[in-house]
């Protein structure tokens, strides 16, 4: 009787553990060694044109995505062994912590809050939270004339804290996403989408005449490569790789390739945070 318990246990076991890997529970490799094996997988963003896109064919485009490349290369994996996966700003640190990503390139800003569960390395480049608006209105000219504005930003980002808490007299609504912000200001249910002003100037390009950057950073958005807690090793070969992107032209290119069409440009590099 208490064998064949023990047994039915056992197997239950084995079958939870069969589950659970299957429903795609991280490994416990660090990034370094998932290099090393060959493969990496990387959250980007999928719907920020500039940044993180997929495109309809598939394909990846984007500054992050350029530089989840060049690291990935660095630490000797080529780009057709890079999986992409999609990581909406709430979900980022749990991506990590969970082991589904090895690391994340995704407009991802460096903070205390968030260094609490994750490390980063970087930063590589610098942002600021700014406001779009349709290309008709003339009385959104920056964060303090949002009094009653429906303002859209995402769930789980800095942008939409910063609202919260030092504009309360803007009415914030989060989304998911992004792109579902965007739809809804050109749809004329919102009338701003405030996040990092090199997010929206990739909607404005694509949207050209129809909405506007209003073009008064009013934060400091410090962008890094998120990664796991205490895994110093891969942090300190990220942090060699981005400074080898910024001494070798790629990093400059890439912003050039990237953002070209939006009249934004190359900044310097900025200093790494390494610690
Ligand atoms: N950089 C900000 C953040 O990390 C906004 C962009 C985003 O949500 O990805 O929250």
């Amino acid at each position: 009787m208490r064998i064949t318990r023990a047994l039915r246990l056992g197997v239950g076991a084995l079958a939870l553990a069969v589950v659970a890997t299957g429903c795609g529970a991280g490994s416990s490799k660090t990034a370094a060694q998932h290099a090393a094996d060959g493969k990496l997988t990387v959250g980007i963003k999928f719907d920020q044109p500039g940044l993180g896109l997929r495109t309809k064919d598939g394909s990846f485009s984007g500054f992050d995505v350029d530089v989840a490349r060049y690291v990935a290369g660095k630490l000797g994996v080529k780009p057709e062994n890079i999986a992409f996966k999609e990581a909406p700003s709430a979900q980022r640190e749990t991506l990590i912590q969970n082991g589904q990503v090895d690391f994340i390139a995704a407009t991802y800003s460096i903070t205390d809050q968030r260094k609490e569960k994750v490390d980063f390395a970087g930063p590589y480049y610098v942002a600021g939270q700014d406001l779009l608006v349709r290309a008709d209105n003339t009385d959104i000219t920056g964060p303090e004339s949002l009094k009653g504005k429906k303002v859209c930003s995402v769930k789980g980002s800095t942008p939409a804290q910063n609202l919260a808490k030092d504009y309360k007299d803007a009415q914030l609504q989060t989304y998911d996403t992004y792109s579902l912000c965007i739809e809804a200001l050109k749809s004329g249910s919102m009338d701003a989408v405030s996040t990092d002003n090199v997010i929206l100037a990739g909607y404005a390009a694509q949207s050209p005449g129809q909405l506007k950057l209003v073009n008064k950073p009013f934060t400091t958005e410090k962008y890094g490569i998120g990664l796991k807690k205490g895994d110093k090793d891969s942090r300190d070969r990220i942090n060699d790789a981005i400074e080898a992107m910024f001494a070798d032209g790629s990093w400059k290119a890439a912003l050039d390739k990237n953002f070209g069409g939006t009249g934004f440009q190359a900044p310097q590099p900025p200093t790494l945070d390494r610690y």
